[in-house]
């Protein structure tokens, strides 16, 4: 079952919730200034381990965000990889 959250309103306001994205940011270089952005779009167990070849975590499904546009509570809903 897949949210839509971008067409809920705000439990806590009321106001209308849009859909965003999170990324984060790794350190800059000190020269040039630039940085290398990576969305924030999977989420997996909390005990999870790195897999052994290739370092990767398993993810257990997608994050779909949304703020509301009045209190900027932000919302995070995960979408679970095996749902249908
Ligand atoms: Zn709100």
């Amino acid at each position: 079952m897949s949210h839509t959250a971008s067409h809920n309103a705000c439990p806590d306001c009321g106001g209308l919730l849009q859909g965003i994205a999170l990324f984060g940011r790794g350190p800059s270089n000190p020269l040039s200034g630039a940085a290398i952005d990576t969305a924030v779009l999977y989420y997996t167990d909390a005990g999870a381990k790195r897999s052994r070849w290739l370092e990767m975590l398993e993810e257990q499904g997608t994050v779909e965000t949304s703020m509301c546009t009045a209190c900027h509570r932000i919302f995070l809903y995960g979408i679970p990889r095996r749902s249908t």
